[in-house]
């Protein structure tokens, strides 16, 4: 069986899949065959949804037993499951202009318009889509309308409003692999990574790498000279900027142990908390600066305490340290006084999670496959909660069908408790909330699952005012135990709808429905912003990860990081608290 450990180097049931997928893309946008296109689509889809270890079968060329995977499809996953790679994937993918994949993050057009697009107007790129929205000649084909034209132009202007900022998951590994190859130079001491990163920030413009060094020259040429360098934009004595492969800026600065707290502090930001330090200091007479603190006035020196770390230069100010996630001055130096600050969340406090899916819906692994990731994960209960009907897109589950995986969850956890593991799966479900506000499910239905997550996933343009009332009344049912991705916002990639989150905070509040901290890092929905003043009414968070796959699991690390900027105690979070004081909690 699969597990979280041995997934990521050799090809995997997603890999295999995928892989078909965009070759019936690519032949679409060739105008092949439709039957030899289909062939590939419904390939995909036999691999995603085979009963067993699909990438075995295809290692071992025995995929000829399985139905509709005819002789082409078997031995060109063969070859992909053997070597890692498939010809004739590569082939037709260098057919095309690689911008061509940009189009289909473009919300609002699908292959078909994207074929279109590309074989009548020579569209290949979104700066060529662009264009073609721009001077009008989009219109000479047909489902181009008005609206349609609008909507991809906004679009367009809202990824190039973003176009330098990264996910917080692209950002995290780029970040550990760097301080993993500066912590290998024989010349750094200590390795930090400052900005935006470390203070929780949902996305990220640009990573800030410190070192402390006595020969600054020499891990700046290393590291202008790193494999992962793409490009140098600048290199100094004690500074390089370069850009990795994906764009991503990275800024090294080689400083001396000595000036580390100061640099650290500074670096780490947000020019909102910064300036409030500066000005704190300057009312003791002090300048701060990124590399010292010094007297403003030679004359009268202030008196300077040994400052080694930040926590010192907090207390010389007669505050508790502020930990990075908060500095954003938005209450935390007043906290920090009244020594009120928050002990913040870890990601060991987690017991299990909620929001998760299966094969049942669009997911990729199995119900015992996602079990045993979570048990990896030192978790004691994963609830699985896949799509309902309403949710057709992503093969959302009827009344029948989930009464049988509510029956499979049982068994399971029978034959958990009959070998003496402390693990359960609960029965869930992600119940979409209809257009009215009612639920995908009866109430009777609902009643028979061990917990219930209501999510918007259609009717994203209701006005501010219908969407509250509508998610509003999903947080009144009383089967509903917590309201999922709050506004649908995809980061960099699809706005939030209109939501009024005071009206929902208080609606969660009085009924005592939990809010998710979506872990995804396309999501981090609820917003941070909103958390303390949900805290402070007894709002209840889960920090879930909506895996659709093993791996996903692991995103619950991001959860947690944005819940500790939202100034999130484990106290706050339901899904730190035990089994059985979740158990009792779900019976009630
Ligand atoms: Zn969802
Ligand atoms: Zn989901």
């Amino acid at each position: 069986m699969e597990t979280i450990h041995n997934m990521p180097d050799s090809p995997d049931r997603d890999t295999l899949a995928d892989t078909l997928e965009e070759i019936a893309t690519l032949l679409d946008l060739k105008g092949e065959n439709p039957f030899k296109i289909r062939a590939y689509r419904n390939g995909a889809e036999i691999v995603r949804s085979f009963d067993g270890d699909i990438v075995t079968e295809a290692k071992e060329n025995r995929l000829g037993e399985i139905k509709g995977i005819g002789k082409a499809l078997q031995e060109k996953l063969h070859e992909l499951a053997t070597t890692g790679e498939m010809t004739f994937h590569k082939e037709l993918r260098a057919e095309f202009p690689p911008t061509i994949f940009e189009l289909f993050e473009i919300q609002g057009i699908g292959p078909k318009k994207i074929q279109a697009l590309y074989q009548k107007l020579n569209v290949d790129s979104i700066a060529s889509l662009k264009e073609v929205c721009v001077n009008g000649k989009v219109s000479e084909l047909s489902g181009f309308g008005k609206k349609t034209v609008e909507n991809i132009l906004e679009n367009i202007a809202f990824r190039e409003s973003n176009a330098d900022r990264f996910h917080r998951h692209i950002a995290t590994h780029a970040a550990e692999m760097i301080a993993d190859f500066l912590k290998s130079l024989a010349e750094t001491s200590n390795v930090e990574v400052a900005g935006s990163l470390r203070r929780g920030k949902e996305t990220v413009g640009d990573l800030d790498f410190l070192v402390t060094t006595k020969s600054p020259e020499a891990v700046c040429d290393q590291f202008a000279a790193a494999p992962f360098v793409s490009r140098v934009i600048a290199h100094g004595k004690t500074k390089v900027s370069i850009n990795l492969d994906n764009g991503l800026q990275c800024d090294l600065r080689a400083i001396s142990a000595t000036e580390l707290p100061f640099a650290l502090s500074y670096f780490t930001g947000s020019k909102e908390h910064n300036v409030e330090l500066r000005s704190r200091m300057r009312k003791k007479g002090l300048s701060l600066n990124e590399y010292a603190l010094t007297p403003i006035d030679s004359d009268s020196p202030a008196e300077i305490s040994d400052i080694t770390t930040e926590a010192d230069l907090y207390r010389f100010l007669g505050m508790d340290y502020i930990p990075p996630e908060l500095r954003e001055n938005r209450g935390e130096f007043e906290a920090a006084e009244e020594g009120a600050l928050p002990r913040l969340i870890e990601l060991t406090d987690l017991r299990g999670t909620f929001h998760n899916h299966t094969r049942a819906s669009d997911g990729a692994h199995t119900l015992e496959e996602m079990a045993d990731a979570a048990m990896d994960l030192g978790l004691q209960y994963l609830g699985i909660a896949d799509h309902s009907k309403a949710s057709f897109q992503a093969n959302g589950l009827d009344g029948s069908r989930l009464r049988q995986q509510i029956d499979q969850i049982a068994e399971l956890n029978a034959h958990y408790e009959s070998i003496g593991i402390d693990f359960r799966l609960l029965a869930g479900s992600e119940v979409d909330i209809l257009r009215d506000g009612s639920l995908d499910f009866p109430d009777e239905l609902l009643s028979e699952l061990d917990y219930c997550v209501a999510s918007v996933h259609n009717a994203f343009t209701l006005s501010e005012k219908d969407q509250t009332e509508r998610v509003i009344a999903a947080i009144r049912n009383p089967h509903v135990t917590m309201l999922g991705h709050s506004t649908g916002r995809l980061l960099l990639k699809r706005e939030p709808y209109a939501l009024d989150h005071d009206a929902v905070i208080n609606a969660a509040a009085e009924t005592g429905t939990v809010i998710e901290l979506n872990a995804n890092p396309w999501r981090l929905d609820m917003d941070w912003r909103h958390w303390k003043k949900a805290r402070d009414k007894g709002v209840l968070c889960a920090i879930n990860p909506d895996a659709h796959n093993v791996k996903g699991l692991k995103m619950l690390r991001f959860g947690v990081e944005v819940a500790r900027k939202g100034w999130l105690r484990k106290q706050d979070v339901l899904n730190t608290r035990n089994l059985s004081e979740i158990q009792k909690f779900l019976a009630k």
